[in-house]
């Protein structure tokens, strides 16, 4: 008998996509059984340049897909609006997904839970599939208890489409659920230009960095009366956030509920 987890992709010629793809294949236990792309729709994956020997089947309608290949988790990299249309449609045909797709809006996050619970399936979504980020957000919830003043720092490259990254805001989500509430920097401050002092969450000021060359990194630093900490994790390929997807794919089988965060499956 075939154990192995049945596995559709969605963004396969994508930066993270394609490290999808790669990882699946390589993995004893998962199987590729097909990948969603808006474009290549009836073509084989090995007829696209970077996949020689992937026999697998490429759909742009991910009902049509699902309906021939009844998998067993879906792993969206796509865009935010697509990535939400993946994710619901993955769970009403009983399909776990396992979504790195950021930009998700909390009413977004809520209708996926809600679905979740109605079908009873397991769904991952996680901002950040690195674990040294996943630490480096733990650590910070953990200094936050004694440090009040925060703020959040996320580099990405200049084709990143959100801002804040979903990381920065999972970051100040684990802060805010256990620092006291406090309204950061001078009570009169006022900004001479526009945005210079990033976004706000929770009085927890966010700045987003854009440009070529990064992959992905942040810095979370904490000031107090003559002492800072700087609490940083840096992402120099992509490929780093490969072993996180893995853990969550294995994850989502075992789980029939909704997962926001890679820290909550991590023991
Ligand atoms: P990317 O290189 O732009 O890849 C996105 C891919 O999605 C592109 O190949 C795009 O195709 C494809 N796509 C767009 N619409 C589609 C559709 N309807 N069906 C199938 N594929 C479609 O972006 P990336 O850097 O790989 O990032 C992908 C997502 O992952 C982003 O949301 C990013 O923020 C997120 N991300 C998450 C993590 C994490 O750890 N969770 C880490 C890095 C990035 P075209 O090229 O033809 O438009």
């Amino acid at each position: 008998m075939d154990n192995r987890i049945k596995i559709v992709v969605a963004g396969p010629r994508g930066r993270m996509g394609k490290e999808a793809v790669k990882m699946v294949s390589d993995t004893e236990h998962f199987e590729l059984v097909a990948v969603i792309d808006h474009k290549n729709d009836g073509m084989k994956l090995s007829e696209i340049d970077g996949f020689s020997g992937l026999n697998v089947p490429i759909y742009s309608n991910m009902e049509n897909c699902f309906q021939h290949h009844p998998a067993d988790v879906l792993i969206d990299l796509t865009t935010p609006e697509v990535g939400m249309f993946h994710a619901r449609t993955a769970l009403e045909y009983g399909i776990r997904p396992v979504v790195g797709t950021t930009g998700f809006s909390k009413e977004e996050l809520q209708e996926l839970q809600d679905l979740c619970e109605d079908k009873n399936l397991g769904c991952i979504i996680a901002p950040n599939f690195a674990i040294g980020a996943i630490l480096m957000m733990k650590f910070s919830q953990m200094a936050s208890r004694y440090f009040q003043d925060v703020e959040i720092i996320e580099l990405h490259h200049d084709q990143k489409l959100d801002a804040p990254s979903g990381t920065a805001v999972k970051t100040a989500q684990m802060i805010s659920d256990v620092r006291t509430p406090k309204k950061q920097g001078h009570p009169e401050e006022k900004e001479t230009i526009q945005g210079a002092r990033g976004a706000t969450m929770e009085g927890m000021h966010i700045h987003s960095v854009r440009l070529p060359g990064l992959i992905a990194h942040q810095q979370v630093m904490f000031g107090a009366d003559g002492q800072s900490l700087t609490i940083r994790h840096d992402s120099y390929n992509r490929t780093s956030f490969m072993s996180g997807v893995k853990v969550a794919v294995e994850s989502v089988m075992k789980i029939n509920t909704f997962v926001y965060g890679l820290e909550n499956i991590l023991e």
